[in-house]
């Protein structure tokens, strides 16, 4: 297994609520912030692990000074930063949000599927009309030696999220990310409980992640 596997693995749910957010927008899609300003964000929270999710971009990463194993150490403190892209697609009737983490910044297919001009990684409203399939997306994550993880599940529109999950995981499925504040629209729009989706996982033997999906200028 891949060395971004082995870190995730190994955080717990205590790591999220403490040292770990692994769900951060950066102003390279819509969120508030300078990459630069989130690390400095990082240290100041005494952070060890961040990964940086732009929708649909990898632009962020060429604001951040990365080492060639794609993990970065900050010197003079403990941040770790985890390389990371949250893809939208379509899987069925549903529309998604996926994770990948510890991509290779460099592959072409991952450069392929990102977005092709800057709309598409800012309003919701266009991004809904994305073209890419959720197994396309995995796939791609995978052979650009990442992970993938369904991002939110509990604002999943499936009454059946075991079974789609279950159905992602065929299509190679890694992880849900579970841990996080449900805040902003997805306070209201909810359909799930992280308690059914963290049985779901733990049945599925799936990675549990989690972040705060921050947008503003918080991490
Ligand atoms: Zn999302
Ligand atoms: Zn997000």
């Amino acid at each position: 297994m891949n060395q971004t596997f082995d870190i995730i693995k190994n955080l717990t749910e205590a790591d999220y609520y403490k040292n770990a957010n692994l769900h951060i927008h950066t102003n390279f899609s819509d969120g508030k912030l300078h990459p630069s300003e989130i690390i400095e964000l990082a240290k100041q929270k005494n952070l060890k692990y961040i990964s940086i999710t732009d929708h649909n971009t990898l632009e962020a990463y060429n604001h951040i000074d990365l080492d060639s194993n794609a993990l970065l150490k900050m010197t003079g403190c403990n941040l770790q930063i985890i390389t990371g892209v949250e893809f939208d697609c379509w899987y069925k009737s549903n529309f998604m949000h996926i994770l990948g983490y510890g991509i290779d910044l460099n592959n072409e297919e991952l450069n392929n599927l990102c977005a092709r001009n800057p709309n598409e990684s800012k309003l919701d409203i266009i991004r809904i009309s994305t073209s890419r399939k959720a197994p396309e997306v995995i796939k791609i994550i995978k052979e650009a030696g990442g992970i993938s993880v369904l991002a939110h599940p509990c604002c999943c529109w499936n009454i059946n999220i075991k079974k789609m999950i279950t159905e992602l995981k065929s299509f190679g499925l890694d992880g849900v990310e579970v841990y996080y504040p449900y805040i902003r629209h997805r306070a209201i729009v909810k359909f799930h409980t992280i308690k059914k989706v963290n049985a779901i996982a733990k049945e599925l033997n799936l990675l549990i992640t989690g972040g705060t999906d921050c947008h503003n200028d918080d991490l």
